[in-house]
């Protein structure tokens, strides 16, 4: 019977695999490799979507749809729109002020 939780790479070596709370998978890789890889990316983007225009981080799609409506997302949006300026510097501006 296999042993439960536990794997070997391909040098034989058991080791533990780690249990990654926002992906809810084992993995097998070096924590710091799975946080780099591109999956895990996706699903972190996913679960706490970066406004890019307002640079905030949310802590569920949910929240992010409801910031989209927001007023202070449709002002920032608006700027930038109309005025199409690009966002770096919008920013340099904001810093500058
Ligand atoms: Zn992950
Ligand atoms: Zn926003």
């Amino acid at each position: 019977m296999k042993e439960e939780g536990r794997d070997v790479d391909e040098n034989g070596r058991k080791f533990d695999p780690l249990f990654c709370k926002t992906c809810k998978l084992v993995f097998t890789l070096k924590r710091s490799d799975h946080n780099d890889s591109e999956m895990h990316r996706r699903i972190t983007n996913f679960l706490q979507p970066t406004c890019k225009l307002c640079s905030e981080v949310f802590f569920s799609p949910m929240a992010y749809e409801k910031h989209l409506d927001s007023q202070k997302h449709l002002e920032v949006s608006k700027i930038i729109v109309e005025k199409k300026i690009p966002l770096w510097l919008l920013l340099v501006a904001f810093f500058l002020d």
